[in-house]
């Protein structure tokens, strides 16, 4: 088996610095419970601190063991593992290998899952050869009740219990940001130049997959088009919205400005929204105005999850979308013992 490592590691640092201070170590091993990579999330480098690496590889072994004899089932997917000094998150990362997310004992493991979660998928990618981009989107902790407990020497499966329901999806931002060719990247993996401004909206199912965590997730996508100006026509568009993507264009330095009033729109509407900003276009490197640094910052003030996106290249158009499925899932996370 032959893996990028360079891109592998390039990944794990991305992840590293967005999980932050409770981040002990990551480490990647394969379904024999050999360790592929592991990379200290402490030391300021964050290069390989041997002495953690190995004390922690030294506590994963026997739960691995555990694991891989579930995962020969094909049934373990997401779980945790906490004994006195850590917090473990378990994903299985494709076919081969297994993410290991080693947190300190106070840490929260119901903010950090979507993230592994997420992670996991793209070291699958890297192990088989496809492209990845590094981009994590931003952690943001929020203030949601923790559904993951602290159970010392206990394998806890993580799943989601979710029904047949879909989910009204909507999206924010001024025109000409991206918001249909977003929808139509993600829903029929193309993009064109010559949209013309539809008039009416059009409405478009897709569904979001997550196999490690037996659940999926529908949307249906509602795409508002030209008359968005009518607020009469926003009004019943926003409306029980549980979903929505607030998109700017980050060439556009005055559509990252107008989001904080489609923000406040929508969530005096539909209070209990799941949301995310994104800045998109950002395959329009010598035109970007808007720095990463100010779209988190925005993202920071509304409390939300943060992602930078392309409708064009296509570049982490999906994450963005399953990122948002994982934060409506989040809340119904139920854990098994095993
Ligand atoms: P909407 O008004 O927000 O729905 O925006 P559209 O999806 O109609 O896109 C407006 C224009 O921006 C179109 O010409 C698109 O081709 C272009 N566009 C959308 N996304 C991207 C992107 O990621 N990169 C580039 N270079 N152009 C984009
Ligand atoms: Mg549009």
């Amino acid at each position: 088996m032959s893996v990028d490592r360079k891109k592998l590691e390039a990944l794990l640092k991305w992840y590293i610095q967005e999980i932050g201070k409770d981040l002990i170590a990551v480490i990647v091993v394969n379904r024999e419970g050999l360790v592929i990579e592991a990379i200290s999330g402490k030391s300021s480098e964050k290069t390989v601190d041997e002495e953690i690496v190995g004390g922690v590889s030294a506590l994963v072994e026997p739960v691995l063991t555990r694991i891989t004899k579930e995962f020969s089932s094909g049934a373990f997917g997401t779980g945790t593992f906490d004994t006195e000094d850590y917090r473990l998150i378990f994903c299985e990362a494709g076919p081969d290998a297994v993410f290991v997310t080693v947190l300190d004992a106070v840490a929260m493991i119901d903010p950090v899952f979507p993230y592994a979660y997420l992670t996991a998928e793209k070291i699958a990618r890297v192990f088989d050869g496809r492209t990845v981009s590094p981009v994590i989107p931003k952690i943001v902790s929020t203030k949601d009740s923790q559904l993951i407990e602290r159970k010392k020497d206990t394998l806890q499966k993580i799943k989601i219990q979710s029904g047949e329901y879909a989910y009204k999806l909507i999206l924010g931002g001024e025109g000409g940001v991206g918001k249909t060719s977003m929808v139509h990247r993600f829903v029929e993996d193309t993009f064109q130049t010559d949209y013309k401004s539809t008039i009416g909206t059009s409405i478009m199912k897709k569904e979001c997959l997550f196999e490690g965590l037996s659940s999926k997730v529908r949307f249906v996508i509602w795409d508002l088009a030209g008359q968005a100006q009518f607020k009469r026509v926003r009004m019943s568009y926003v409306e029980n919205a549980e979903a929505g993507l607030l998109i700017y264009d980050v060439t556009r330095k005055e559509t990252l400005d107008n989001l904080e009033n489609w923000h406040k729109e929508i969530i005096t509407a539909s209070p209990t929204i799941s949301l995310i900003l994104v800045g998109n276009k950002i395959d329009l490197t010598e035109k970007r105005q808007v720095s990463t640094e100010e779209g988190q910052g925005l993202a920071l003030k509304l409390g939300l999850t943060y992602i930078e996106t392309s409708a064009k290249t296509g570049e982490n158009i999906n994450d963005a979308f399953k990122m948002l499925a994982l934060q409506i899932i989040k809340r119904f996370v139920v854990t098994e013992e095993v």
